[in-house]
């Protein structure tokens, strides 16, 4: 509890000993109302305050005003009664001010917890300086600096790991609890933290262009895309509070009009006090805090298992999803390709894999990774002139002054190279120096190990559609597919009919949602044409994490359910929650506005139904292992 929230305690505390002592002191008339007004004022104070500032700034329908004129209301009543029962309008401000200590003690609980859940924000930076370590803000340290990580601390900057080897703890970003192994030479990630043995980092990128940092800027800017459901909430408060308002002044006022009208007495005393009691139940809170709550929790319990979701709009949309369509390399396939064999060389292998690997050495590619690590050597860059990428064909470069062409079939056609057709199964990379034909590498790629249960994960939630899409040759795809039981899949495809695809199925889906998964390689524009782009593996990887709804931190496609399931998950409270604070509030309405309901009744529904409420919505913080 922080200090403004033990002050309320307090104040409550105070009130209810003062109105429970009052209750056995005898007193009467104007001394009475004196005595019962210290507790009032003790706990109400700071919303009379409130109403009155919102009426003065022409901002009058809060819940301040309806609290504000229903215990005035109340109070004004006993005096002119003569009744000198001020407890019931004491007794309503203490519990609508137990109600926000709770409400605001749960929403920050929630909080702290997210953040907690996200407590990858790395402090400093070690620097070695004259032997010793110096730690530095993150911020201050340059692309290619030198840092220490010892065991037990956070990795703060992304970078290459120069010496040393350890395991690494990423449950932070993943959700995964297996500690990754990492050695001299490998990339490594900030946000997550090193284990057992100390190293030393090269680093890549600055340390607001580092993955923690772009991870953090995205949970945080998370609860500012408001999702359908909240933005009916607030129009719906916007209309609600007037509307009871005038609901209530009608109440006050038209039946004792009518039984003037009548020749029978009016009855003030008896309508204003349901008038009042009305205004009491129709206090929105629940509906107003726990929406969003439920929407913040849902991303919080999304984000501690590894699966980031930019806000509730994708949260809400993601639930809806009937259609999921994947792209293949990278996403349903590890992307790491062997090579198989060389076929048709027309110059020794070796000298094939060697023009092919330095025309692909800038690129991004999964196919030119692989193509780089068989070749094995250091790449010489400067041999390495005029690279460009076409996308979805392949490279043209040229090394050693000669242009080489590196790329699928189509590429060929279109450079008008004669090509010997490949008929083994796997993806061909043809290779041609100066317009003529060299020879193609034949590689292949493996499926993932989840991808299968992934799909059948997929079908047995409900969706419907299962599409694969890829650039590869129809060949391999056929094979991916089949194995993976996905019955529609569309090859040859390059990046530009990947988008027309996804049109194409977004047109047949109605007011189901769709969702594109890739790896942000080349996919970028399907992403965000999609109605939720989910991409993954996108740890370290800025385009993804830029063009993509939802980013996945790890590859493993069974995340695709599990978010799916979240997001159904916290969308079935947010609905629980709506229908349940308003079937209550109607219902009490109704009761109030007959007179069965009294203000004690009133209160206790109001406060109940919101606590209730926000139980519920912290619920959506809680995954389930899948
Ligand atoms: P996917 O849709 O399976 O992710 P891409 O669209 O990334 O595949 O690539 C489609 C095809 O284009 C590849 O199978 C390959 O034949 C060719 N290709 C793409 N990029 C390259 C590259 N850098 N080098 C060689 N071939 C490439
Ligand atoms: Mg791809």
């Amino acid at each position: 509890m922080n200090r403004k929230q033990k002050i309320m305690l307090l104040r409550i505390i105070l009130a209810a000993v003062l109105m429970a002592l009052l209750h056995f002191i005898p007193s009467s008339g104007i001394l009475r109302f004196i005595l019962y007004l210290v507790p009032y004022l003790i706990v109400g104070y700071d919303i009379l305050r409130k109403a009155v500032r919102g009426i003065i700034r022409g901002q009058v329908f809060d819940e301040c005003f309806l609290m504000a004129v229903a215990t005035v209301g109340a109070i004004a009543l006993a005096l002119y009664e003569k009744s000198s029962d001020y407890t019931e309008a004491i007794a309503v401000m203490l519990f609508y001010q137990i109600g926000e200590l709770f409400q605001s003690y749960a929403v920050g609980k929630s909080r702290k917890n997210i953040t907690e859940l996200m407590d990858i924000r790395p402090d400093y930076a070690n620097i070695e300086r004259d032997g010793g370590l110096e730690k530095i803000d993150p911020d201050d340290v340059s692309i290619g600096s030198i840092i220490v990580v010892q065991p037990g601390e956070k990795v703060p900057i992304d970078g290459i790991v120069t010496e040393g080897s350890s395991s690494l703890n990423t449950s932070a970003l993943t959700g995964e609890s297996m500690p990754r192994n990492i050695e001299t030479g490998d990339e490594i990630i900030s946000g997550s933290i090193n284990m057992t043995g100390v190293l030393k980092i090269r680093t890549t990128k600055e340390f607001g262009e580092s993955t923690v940092s772009k991870i953090l800027d995205l949970v945080e800017n998370a609860s500012s895309r408001k999702s359908k459901s909240e933005d009916f909430i607030s129009k719906f408060a916007r209309v609600y509070t007037p509307a009871v308002c005038i609901g209530a002044l009608l109440l006050a006022l038209l039946p004792p009009f009518i039984s003037i009208v009548m020749g029978s007495p009016a009855g003030w005393e008896t309508w204003i006090y349901r008038a009042l009691t009305f205004l009491v139940i129709s206090c929105p809170c629940a509906l107003v805090i726990s929406i969003p709550l439920s929407f913040f929790a849902g991303i919080g319990g999304a984000s501690k298992a590894g699966i980031l979701v930019k806000g509730s709009n994708y949260l809400e949309t993601l639930s809806k999803t009937k259609t999921v369509v994947f792209d293949k390399t990278g996403t349903l396939t590890k992307g790491v390709f062997e090579v198989n064999g060389i076929h048709h060389g027309r110059i020794p292998d070796a000298a094939i894999i060697e023009y092919a690997a330095l025309a692909e050495s800038a690129s991004s590619h999964p196919i030119a990774r692989s193509l780089i690590d068989e070749y094995g050597k250091p790449i010489e860059r400067d041999r390495v002139k005029n690279i460009r990428e076409i996308s979805g064909s392949g490279i043209i470069a040229e090394v050693d002054g000669h242009v080489t062409a590196c790329g699928n079939d189509k590429l060929m056609r279109t450079l008008g190279i004669e090509y010997i057709p490949c008929h083994s199964t796997g993806t061909i990379i043809h290779v041609a120096l100066d317009g003529e034909y060299t020879g193609h590498i034949v590689i292949s790629d493996t499926v993932k190990p989840h991808a299968a249960e992934a799909v059948k994960a997929l079908r047995n939630s409900g969706i419907r559609n299962i599409v694969m899409l890829t650039g590869d040759d129809a060949k391999v795809a056929e094979r991916v597919a089949s194995s993976l039981k996905i019955d529609t899949v569309y090859s040859n495809l390059l990046p530009s009919d990947k988008v027309s695809k996804v049109e194409e199925l977004l047109g047949s889906e109605g007011k189901s949602k769709l969702a594109f998964v890739g790896d942000g390689i080349n996919d970028a524009p399907v992403l965000s044409r999609a109605d939720i782009g989910i991409a993954m593996g996108a740890m370290g990887s800025d385009a993804a994490i830029e063009a993509a709804d939802v980013v996945l931190m790890d590859d493993d496609p069974m995340k695709i359910p599990k978010a799916i399931n979240i997001s159904r998950k916290c969308l079935k409270i947010v609905y629980e929650n709506i229908v349940f604070a308003i079937g209550i509030k109607i219902l009490c309405l109704i009761l109030g506005a007959m007179g069965i309901a009294n203000m004690w009744l009133a209160i206790f529904a109001d406060v109940g139904v919101m606590i209730i409420a926000v139980l519920n919505a912290i619920r959506a913080l809680f995954v389930r292992k899948l």
